[in-house]
């Protein structure tokens, strides 16, 4: 009984602990076991209690196996406790359930169960029917020493519908096997013969049953066993006209059942209070799998905001992508842009922006590469007159070819950029005076004697130079201004030459 109380307190610990966790599992699996410890103890509200809310658990979750093993213990504290209509209703719940996994032997240990309970509601047909039932099936699996004690059951039931003969074979299978250690079946197998005897008119042959019956009843402390063992004995002395004797076995009877009474009377009590509070432990147990259900859904939830997070991180990723493209093509355009800018559209030199801010870097540069610095600045000659001539078109056309001609005869470090309308301005950087002028002497002769046929039959061009070198100007601006001194020199000694600066 300690040990009991124990573990009573340990199951309590684990109980408190499942519902602090929330898991309607563990809730169920430690409210069942501590449930068949209430119902071995004779608690019979608690016991139901607990194996009410662990059965609706398991059945909500969906868990059949511990379904099974916590019904089994739910209709059998029925049946403890004096409720063999409600037990029945369970038992046929769990025959159900061992038919359809295939497990006979548990189909025909529930179907006993069905039939004592049967009994106890005096529906002794029906009770025959299962008894027989699990007789033949132990019988035919186990053999007739196991099936022995079914047969005291199939007795029982054939003596109380007064079918004697019948009676008879089972009882004779019944008393090769079962020895008095066996208890129960001991207990009614003796009654049964000591009833059968009476029926057959052998009193003392009844009497000496009954008291074999008696002990064995007594020392297991069957209260129903003795009850109608009471009743057995009364109907003995009656038989034997033994008024006294049968009067005080009949008081015996009416003791036993009235305490047999009292106790139904407080079960049948706090079953009707348990019975109400199963409402409420339904709605709990609702709850419970709500809150699961809530959890279970949390979790995806949460899942799916992983999936979009990602999503977002994805698009964030290509919209970047995007963007950096759009970006990269919008440099480049303000580059082609600014190259434009920066370009003459006919000739497609640096034009004159360029050109002068390209000379005033070298002009303050202090780069040897860069220095001296000389320019040359060139001019068509009579070029209106080229243009009424022979039209604006060719004249367009024969400034892209000086713009090439020019061009083609510089170095790579220098430039030669279109600074007015058939004005050209060539920077030499790290050219002294004297360079500069043969080169710009090279540059007038080349275009004297360059062939403009594709464009028109015996064209010709010549151009006038002016040259400066830098010698102490404060400013390109400055340099500028000797080179186009240089160039009106040129313009006004003849045209067709090129003339250096003296500074
Ligand atoms: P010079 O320089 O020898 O003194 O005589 P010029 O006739 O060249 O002198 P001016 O500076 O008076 O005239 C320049 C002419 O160049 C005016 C214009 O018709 C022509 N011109 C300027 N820019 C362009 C152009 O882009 N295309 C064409 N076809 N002609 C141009
Ligand atoms: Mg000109
Ligand atoms: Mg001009």
């Amino acid at each position: 009984i300690e040990s009991i109380e124990v573990s009573i307190y340990g199951y309590n610990k684990v109980v408190a602990e499942a519902y602090l966790i929330e898991s309607p599992k563990l809730i169920a699996d430690s409210r069942s076991l501590r449930g068949s410890i209430y119902s071995f103890q004779g608690n019979f509200a608690l016991a139901l209690e607990d194996l009410i809310t662990a059965q609706n658990l398991y059945e909500s979750l969906n868990l059949q196996h511990w379904a099974i093993y916590n019904l089994t213990e739910l209709a059998t504290s029925y049946r403890r406790f004096g409720d063999p209509q409600t037990a029945i209703k369970y038992y046929n719940k769990l025959e159900k359930q061992y038919e359809k996994t295939g497990d006979k032997d548990g189909a025909y240990s529930i179907k006993t169960e069905i039939a004592y309970a049967l009994e106890e509601l005096g529906e002794y047909e029906a009770a025959l029917s299962n008894h027989k039932a699990a007789y033949q099936h132990w019988r035919d699996t186990l053999g007739e020493e196991i099936s022995a004690h079914t047969a005291v059951n199939v007795a029982g039931m054939l003596i109380q519908l007064h079918r004697q003969a019948e009676a008879k074979p089972y009882l004779e299978l019944a008393q090769r096997f079962i020895t008095p250690e066996v208890g129960a079946s001991y207990s009614f197998m003796r009654l049964y013969q000591a009833q059968s005897a009476l029926n057959e008119g052998r009193y003392q042959e009844a009497l000496d049953y009954i008291d074999m019956a008696k002990e064995s009843f007594q020392q297991i402390k069957n209260a129903r066993g003795l009850e109608q063992l009471h009743m057995v004995h009364s109907q003995i002395f009656v038989a034997e006209q033994n008024w006294k004797q049968a009067y005080e076995a009949l008081l015996s009877y009416i003791q036993t059942h009235k305490s047999l009474d009292a106790t139904l009377q407080t079960n049948r009590t706090t079953e009707m209070r348990t019975r109400f509070n199963t409402e409420q432990i339904e709605r709990e147990n609702q709850q419970l799998i709500e809150l699961q259900k809530v959890k279970e859904n949390e979790l995806i939830i949460l899942k799916q905001n992983k999936y979009l997070e990602l999503t977002v991180i994805v698009l964030g990723c290509i919209i970047m992508i995007i963007l950096s493209i759009v970006a990269y093509k919008q440099s480049q355009k303000s580059k082609l842009l600014s190259i434009l800018a920066l370009t003459d559209h006919l000739t497609q030199l640096p034009n004159r922006r360029y050109t002068y801010s390209k000379g005033e870097n070298y002009f303050k540069s202090k780069d040897e590469a860069h220095q001296p610095l000389s320019i040359i600045l060139f001019d068509a000659d009579h070029f209106k007159k080229v243009n009424d001539k022979y039209g604006h078109d060719i004249g367009d056309k024969v400034l892209i070819a000086l713009a090439n001609i020019s061009n083609g005869l510089m170095r790579k470090q220098d430039l030669v950029g279109r600074v007015g309308g058939e004005e050209f301005l060539v920077l030499l950087p790290g050219t002294t005076a004297e360079q500069a002028l043969n080169i710009a002497q090279r540059l007038v002769t080349t275009v004297e004697s360059s062939n403009f046929d594709d464009i028109y039959i015996n064209f010709k061009l010549t151009i006038s130079a002016g040259i400066a070198s830098t010698d102490g100007d404060k400013s390109f601006e400055h340099l500028l201004k000797r080179a186009d001194d240089a160039l009106y020199k040129a313009k006004s000694s003849g045209r067709n030459c090129a003339i250096l600066d003296q500074a």
